[in-house]
C-alpha cells in the first residue's frame, strides 16, 4: 500500500484525503475553472448529469476516472444531483501556502443536500423546503424541522402513531434519523444518519441552550418535551456540518402542538385532491389550484401550510373567517390591498439572505419597494376584525431611508464594480470615483491634445489587458513621433507608445479601481449587516403579510366562485344546504352543477348510506362533503348556500379500489389495511367517507365486511359517516339500525337509455345500471344485448325477496344480502371432512361442483 501511496501525486493525495471525510457524498474538487469528480463519484456524475466520463493520470500508472463541469455552470447541474436524492461536498481552492508554488490549500466548504440548499435556482418558491429530524421513540417520538431558506425553525412531540401523518403533512426534501434507529419514513425521501449521540437529551438541551444563548428552554415552549428538543439539537447539529452560514439565521424556535391541527393522512390528502390532481399530477384541478390566488411566495407558502393544517380550535377558526369577511365585504379595501401585494417581495427568504450577507444589491431595492407598500397595506385594513393583522404590519422607514440613501436605484449585480453603492453616501467611495473619473476624462482628452501638439491626425488612444493604455501611430507617420514617446509594441503597420504622464494617470485608474471594490464591497457588507439587525423584524412581518395575502386570497376566490361563510360549533351536525365541489363545478362549467343537500350528525342521520350507478356522482358528493369541511376549519369561505360545521377532529377517506403493485399486497388486501387503520382511529368527532368498501373480492365477502363495517361504525365509533355503496342490499341495514339513512344519487331512464340527474334525494336504489353505463362507454352492440340476457335470467334464478316501495320506486327483483343461502351450502354443511377419504372427498366437491 505504501508503494501505491509514493507514486500518487499529492494533488491526489490531498483529494483522497478529503474524500475520505465525505464518503457519502459526491465531492466537486476545485481545479482552476472546474469541478472535478473522480473515481466512483465521477463515474456516478457522468451517468446522471450525461456529461464525458475522461481519465486523469493522477500518479505512476495511477489513471483515475473523472469528470468535470465547468464553475460557472455549477448551480445547475448541482440542481439535478439535489433533486435526485444525492450529497455534494463542495471543495473549493482557499489560500496558497506562502509562495506561489506547490500546492493550493483546499477544504470542503459546504456540503449541499436536499434539506440545506439556500440557492434561489435551486428552491422552489411557493413551496417550503424542509429539513426534518426524527427521534422515533415507542410511546412519543420527537420530531424537528426547519426550512432555512426562511429561517422557520420548530419542533414538537407527540404520540408515536402521528409520525408518519406529520412527515407527510410537511413533505420533507430530507430527513434526519438517529443512525441505526431503522426508521424509515413511507414516501421517498432521502434519509440522513446522525451519529446517535447527537440525540442524547441531556447534552442536546446544553447544547440548545448554548445555541440561543438562554439558561432555559421553557420560553421555546419544548422545555418539557425531551425528544423534540432531542430532533432540534440534531438539526443544529448537522447544519453545523453541512451549511455553517445557515445557522446565524437560527434565531429562534418554536414549539407546535399537532393535536392543535387536523391530522391529515396521505391517503386523504390524495383522494380529496388537496395539493394535486390525481390524473395529472398538476395543481391546477386541486383544491390549491381552486383556492390560490394569493400575491406573494410568502402567501403562496402559508396557505399550502394551513390547507395542511385544518384547526381544531372553533375561536381560531371563527376569527380567521370574520377576517376573510371583512376583506369579502370591503371591494375597494380588497382591490387595494391586492395591488400593494403585488409589489411585495418574498421578505421571508430575503431576510435570511440578508443575515447570511448572500443578498444581492436589487434585491435590497425590492425589499425597499416592499417596505414602502406596507403602510398602504395597514392603510386599506379598516375594521375590528383587521385590527390585530393591520398592527402587525408594521412600518420600517429606518430601513427604507438606509436603503434610499445607499443603494443605487437600478443597482449593478456586482457588488466592487461602483454600480452599487449611491454617491453621497460615503465621502470615500465618491472621492476614490471622482479619481477615476478625473483620470479617465484626462485620457478621454489626451487624444486630441496630442494631436494637435505632433501633428499626427490619426493618432489615436487605445487600451489592451497587457500593456494599458498606449498611444498609437500609423508606420505613415513615424517620423513626427516625438522623444518623450516611449516604444513599447511594434505591429505590422503602426507602432505603440506611452508617456510618462500617460502611465500616470493609468496608474491612479487602475489604484482606484482596487480601492473602490474595497470600499464598496465593505460598505455593501456593512449595509447588510445594518439591515441583518433587523432581521428577526422582518421575518414577523413577513409573516403578517403571507397571512393578509392568505386572508385575501380566500376573500377572492370566495367573491369569484359565491362561497359563504360557514357556521362553525365545537359540537353539532354537519348541515349542508346546497353544497358544491369546488373543482367539479369549475370543470363542468357554470351552471351545470347541481348542488346537493347533507346533514350528518351524531345523534341523528350519523351515517348515510349513499347509493347509485356508476357515474351518478356518488364520489362528486362524498368529496365535496370532505372538502367543505376541510375548507372551513383552514379558515376559508365555502361552496354552498349555506353550512353548519360541527367540527370534525378528523376526516378518514377510503376511496376506489387502488393496486399498489410496489408493496407487492393485492387491491383488497390494500382496502382492507385502510380500512382497519380507519376504524382503529376514528372517533365520534370524526369524518369518515367510505366508498365501496369490500370491492376487492367476491360479492358476498365485500357484503358481508361492508355490513360489519356500517354496523361497528354506528354501534361502536359513532363517527358520522358517508358510505357510498353499490350494493343496494345494504339499504336494508336502516330498517335494523336507528341511526343509518338511505340515500341516492337520481337517475332516470330515457327510451331506454339512462340519464344522470347528480341529485341526491332519500332513499335506496334498486338496480345498478351497470349495463348502461357500458352501453354509454361503447361496448358493442352486440355484448350490450347479450348481457341484457344474461341479467334477465340471473334475475329471475334468484330468490325473489318481497317486493317493496322505496320512494316511490317500485323495487325490482335484485340479489339480496338476506336471502337463502344456495344449497350447495346445505351440501358442505352436511359433510364430515374428518371422516373422510381424500378419494371421497375429492368426489363430493365434483358433485357439489356439478350442482352450482
Ligand atoms: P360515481 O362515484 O357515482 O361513479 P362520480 O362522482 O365520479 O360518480 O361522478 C361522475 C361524473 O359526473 C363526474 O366526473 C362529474 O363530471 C359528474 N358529476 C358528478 N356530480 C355532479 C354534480 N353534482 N353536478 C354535475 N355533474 C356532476
Amino acid at each position: 500500500m505504501t508503494a501505491v501511496t509514493e507514486s500518487l501525486t499529492p494533488l491526489r493525495s490531498q483529494y483522497l484525503r478529503i474524500k475520505r471525510r465525505y464518503p457519502e457524498a459526491i465531492v466537486f474538487f476545485r481545479l482552476g475553472d472546474f469541478y472535478e469528480t473522480f473515481d466512483s463519484d465521477a463515474e456516478l456524475t457522468a451517468r446522471e448529469l450525461e456529461i464525458v466520463l475522461t481519465a486523469r493520470e493522477m500518479g505512476k500508472g495511477v489513471k483515475v476516472p473523472m469528470a468535470g463541469i465547468p464553475y460557472h455552470a455549477v448551480d445547475n447541474y448541482l440542481a439535478r444531483l439535489i433533486n435526485r436524492g444525492h450529497k455534494v461536498a463542495i471543495c473549493e481552492q482557499t489560500a496558497r501556502p506562502g509562495d506561489t508554488k506547490g500546492l493550493m490549500d483546499r477544504e470542503v466548504v459546504r456540503l449541499v443536500t436536499p434539506g440545506t440548499v439556500i440557492e434561489p435556482g435551486l428552491l422552489d418558491i411557493k413551496t417550503n423546503n424542509y429539513l426534518v429530524a426524527v427521534v422515533p421513540g415507542e410511546e412519543q417520538s420527537g420530531l424537528a424541522y426547519i426550512d432555512i431558506s426562511t429561517g422557520q425553525f420548530a419542533a414538537t412531540q407527540f404520540p408515536a402513531a402521528r409520525l408518519e401523518s406529520e412527515i407527510e403533512r410537511l413533505a420533507p426534501a430530507e430527513i434526519i434519523v438517529p443512525k441505526g434507529c431503522g426508521y424509515r419514513p413511507s414516501s421517498p425521501v432521502p434519509v440522513s444518519e446522525l451519529d446517535s449521540y447527537r440525540f442524547d437529551n441531556a447534552t442536546a438541551a446544553d447544547l440548545l441552550k448554548e445555541h440561543f444563548g438562554v439558561a432555559t428552554l421553557e420560553g421555546y415552549g419544548v422545555g418539557h418535551w425531551p425528544l423534540a428538543v432531542s430532533a432540534a439539537e440534531a438539526i443544529v447539529a448537522y447544519l453545523k456540518e453541512t451549511n455553517k452560514d445557515s445557522i446565524a439565521g437560527l434565531s429562534h424556535l418554536s414549539a407546535y402542538s399537532t393535536g392543535e391541527y387536523m391530522a391529515l393522512d396521505e391517503n386523504t390528502v390524495n383522494n380529496l385532491e388537496i395539493f394535486k390532481n390525481a390524473t395529472t399530477g398538476a395543481i391546477a384541478g386541486s383544491l390549491l389550484g381552486v383556492l390560490d390566488s394569493t400575491k406573494s411566495p410568502m402567501g403562496a407558502r402559508l396557505l399550502r401550510r394551513w390547507l395542511g393544517q385544518p384547526l381544531l380550535d372553533s375561536k381560531k377558526i371563527i376569527e380567521r373567517h370574520m377576517i376573510v369577511e371583512a376583506i369579502l365585504s370591503n371591494n375597494a379595501a380588497r382591490e387595494e390591498i391586492s395591488r400593494w401585494l403585488k409589489p411585495v417581495a418574498d421578505i421571508e427568504r430575503l431576510a435570511n439572505r440578508i443575515r447570511n450577507f448572500a443578498a444581492l444589491p436589487r434585491e435590497l431595492i425590492a425589499l425597499k419597494r416592499s417596505l414602502e407598500a406596507v403602510p398602504e397595506l395597514a392603510r386599506a385594513l379598516r375594521g375590528a376584525p383587521l385590527e390585530g393583522l393591520r398592527s402587525e404590519l408594521k412600518e420600517h422607514p429606518d430601513l427604507i431611508s438606509l436603503i434610499e440613501k445607499s443603494v443605487e436605484p437600478e443597482p449593478s449585480s456586482a457588488v466592487g464594480e461602483g454600480g452599487v453603492i449611491r454617491s453621497g453616501f460615503s465621502a470615500d467611495l465618491d472621492q476614490i470615483k471622482d479619481l477615476a473619473t478625473n483620470a479617465k476624462s484626462f485620457i478621454a482628452r489626451l487624444e486630441a491634445e496630442e494631436r494637435v501638439k505632433t501633428g499626427i491626425k490619426n493618432l489615436k488612444v487605445g487600451y489592451n489587458q497587457v500593456f494599458g493604455y498606449y498611444l498609437e501611430v500609423s508606420q505613415a507617420n513615424l517620423a513626427q513621433v516625438p522623444d518623450r514617446f516611449i516604444r513599447k509594441q511594434t505591429l505590422a503597420n503602426a507602432e505603440r507608445y506611452v508617456t510618462p504622464e500617460l502611465k500616470e494617470y493609468e496608474a491612479q485608474i487602475l489604484s482606484s479601481k482596487e480601492r473602490l471594490a474595497e470600499i464598496e464591497s465593505s460598505l455593501y457588507r456593512q449595509i447588510l449587516g445594518q439591515i441583518g439587525q433587523s432581521a428577526d423584524a422582518l421575518l414577523t412581518l413577513a409573516d403578517a403579510v403571507a397571512r393578509l395575502d392568505v386572508f385575501t386570497s380566500f376573500a377572492a376566490t370566495a367573491a369569484a366562485n359565491s362561497y359563504v361563510k360557514p357556521e362553525i360549533r365545537d359540537q353539532g351536525p354537519i348541515a349542508i344546504t346546497a353544497g358544491r365541489h369546488p373543482v367539479v363545478e369549475l370543470c363542468v362549467g357554470p351552471g351545470n352543477f347541481i348542488s346537493n343537500d347533507l346533514t350528518l350528525e351524531n345523534e341523528g342521520s350519523q351515517v348515510i348510506i349513499l347509493t347509485g350507478p356508476n357515474m351518478a356522482g356518488k364520489s362528486t358528493y362524498l368529496k365535496q362533503t370532505a372538502i367543505i369541511v376541510l375548507m372551513a376549519e383552514v379558515g376559508s369561505f365555502v361552496p354552498a348556500a349555506r353550512a353548519e360545521i360541527g367540527i370534525c377532529d378528523r376526516i378518514f377517506t377510503r376511496i376506489g379500489a387502488r393496486e399498489d403493485l410496489a408493496s407487492g399486497q393485492s387491491t383488497f388486501m390494500v382496502e382492507m389495511v385502510e380500512t382497519a387503520a380507519i376504524l382503529s382511529s376514528a372517533t365520534r368527532r370524526s369524518l369518515l367517507i367510505l366508498d365501496e368498501i369490500g370491492r376487492g373480492t367476491s360479492t358476498y365477502d365485500g357484503l358481508a365486511i361492508a355490513r360489519a363495517v356500517v354496523e361497528f361504525i354506528h354501534d361502536r365509533i359513532g363517527a358520522r359517516t358517508l358510505f357510498a355503496t353499490h350494493y343496494h342490499e345494504l339499504v336494508e341495514l336502516s330498517e335494523k339500525l336507528p341511526r343509518v339513512r338511505n340515500f341516492n344519487v337520481a337517475v332516470t331512464e330515457d327510451k331506454g337509455n339512462v340519464v344522470f340527474l347528480h341529485r341526491v334525494q332519500p332513499g335506496g336504489v334498486d338496480r345498478s345500471y351497470g349495463i348502461h353505463v357500458a352501453k354509454l362507454a361503447g361496448l358493442p352492440k352486440a355484448i350490450i344485448n347479450r348481457a341484457n340476457r344474461i341479467l334477465l335470467e340471473l334475475e329471475t334464478a334468484r330468490v325473489v325477496p318481497a317486493t317493496r316501495k322505496v320512494a316511490g320506486i317500485e323495487e325490482a327483483p335484485q340479489l339480496s344480502f338476506f336471502s337463502r343461502p344456495p344449497k350447495v351450502v346445505d351440501e358442505i354443511k352436511k359433510l364430515d371432512p374428518d371422516s373422510m377419504t381424500p378419494k371421497e372427498a375429492l368426489d363430493r366437491l365434483y358433485e357439489i361442483k356439478r350442482m352450482a
